[in-house]
């Protein structure tokens, strides 16, 4: 299991005056301190702090350009209350933030010359991220901003870019727009673009943490991380929340919350049974967390809903169901005939479990991934048609 840290204090309120170096107001101690932390976040080697250091004090910041369509704004929420960094030292820093509709001064005409005034100066170079889904049905016209549908400007923009992130699950694979009956025919960025790549950050929210590593990733080695079958960067997808998770002792040992408010839930045991969706969820929320790391849906007491992986919302509703005895513990020993032994396992009945456990676990992810394909392929319209709306 993965261990826990905690991130480095960032702002200047009640601290001496920093030296500038590479991200706003830092000192130089708390500068090597958000290197050596977002270095453990992408998974490197220590060595790398250097690395990291090196690039976020030389290297050019990327134009990025933020587009906003179907969905609640909760990326750019999640993104304002970073700290880690914080929004300003990302804009000034990191990156070459040129457009983000939230957060930009311009409006209307002069925000839509800012958007092409971008797509001029860095054609080829610049960064797309993607925040919600993208409307299909009746020719696009769910969503339009300045008279053009998401469909079109989408396509516009990611033509030029050096690749695209699409954050958040919306953005990702549809997400609640594509919820069932998907009345706008709401589909995912990969569902669109295919002549760039597009790097997925589903989460509902994304978690601005993981956003920030993989540009820093990018600033380092010239490259996105590298990524999984659905496009998202192994360092943050790559493991189950279900093999982080602090309460996966509890799991191991048969301990589980029965009811809302019951011993179990007040002594911190695992929820699997109170329709825990954590075995089926890729995403490093018990290592980063949220809020500066305070805490995360587990951790208070919530059962994970796998917001991070296709096919959600409908894929992990209903949300306080559990998934089934094929994961429990006691099934291995059934498997292996020596039924009677109950809850208590040793090491031995453990590790049995975990080996049975894994295997249920992979057929489950299969059996949620196809259902989630097959759903969202039956809810799909037909090729887009563009409409006019300008
Ligand atoms: Fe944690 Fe949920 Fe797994 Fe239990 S089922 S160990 S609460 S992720």
């Amino acid at each position: 299991m993965a261990a826990s840290f905690t991130a480095p204090a960032t702002g200047a309120a009640g601290r001496p005056p920093g030296v500038r170096v590479g991200l706003g107001d830092l000192s130089r101690r708390d500068f090597l301190r958000f290197c050596s932390w977002v270095t453990a976040v992408l998974a490197l080697p220590p060595r790398y702090v250097v690395r990291v250091a090196e690039a976020l004090e030389s290297r050019a910041r990327p134009t990025v350009i933020w587009l906003e369509f179907q969905d609640c704004a909760g990326d750019t929420e999640s993104f304002l209350r970073a700290s880690h960094p914080t929004v300003a030292d990302f804009i000034f820093d990191i990156v070459d933030l040129a457009y983000h509709e939230v957060l930009m001064a311009p409006a209307g005409a002069r925000a839509e010359l800012s958007l092409r005034q971008a797509i001029e100066r860095a054609r080829g170079e610049y960064l797309v991220v993607v925040e919600g889904s993208i409307p299909t049905a009746a020719g696009g016209v769910h969503c339009t901003v300045g008279g053009r549908t998401a469909m079109a400007t989408l396509r516009e923009v990611s033509e030029d870019a050096a690749a695209v992130i699409a954050v958040g699950t919306c953005a990702a694979y549809g997400g609640i727009p594509a919820a069932a009956p998907n009345p706008t025919g709401a589909v995912g960025v990969r569902d669109l673009v295919t002549e760039v790549t597009v790097m997925n950050m589903p989460g509902c929210p994304v978690n601005a943490v993981n956003l920030s590593a993989a540009l820093v990733h990018l600033l380092t080695f010239g490259e996105l991380p590298s990524m999984d079958d659905l496009g998202r960067p192994l360092f943050a997808y790559g493991a189950t929340i279900h093999d982080q998770c602090p309460r996966r002792g509890h799991f191991d040992a048969g301990r589980f919350v029965k009811e809302w408010g019951d011993e179990g839930h007040r002594q911190g045991w695992c929820l699997y049974q109170m329709g825990c969706k954590g075995p089926t969820a890729g995403h490093n929320c018990p290592v980063v967390g949220w809020n500066d790391n305070t805490s995360w849906p587990v951790a208070a007491g919530h059962p994970c809903i796998a917001c991070t992986e296709p096919g959600f919302w409908d894929s992990a509703s209903p949300f306080y169901t559990w998934m089934g005895q094929d994961l429990l513990p006691q099934r291995a020993e059934e498997d292996e005939g020596s039924e009677g032994l109950g809850v208590a396992l040793g090491i031995g009945g453990a590790a049995l479990a975990a080996g049975a456990g894994a295997a249920a676990l992979a057929a489950q992810r299969r059996r949620r991934r196809a259902a989630a394909a097959a759903g969202s392929e039956a809810r799909r319209p037909g090729p887009p048609e563009e409409a006019t709306t300008a």
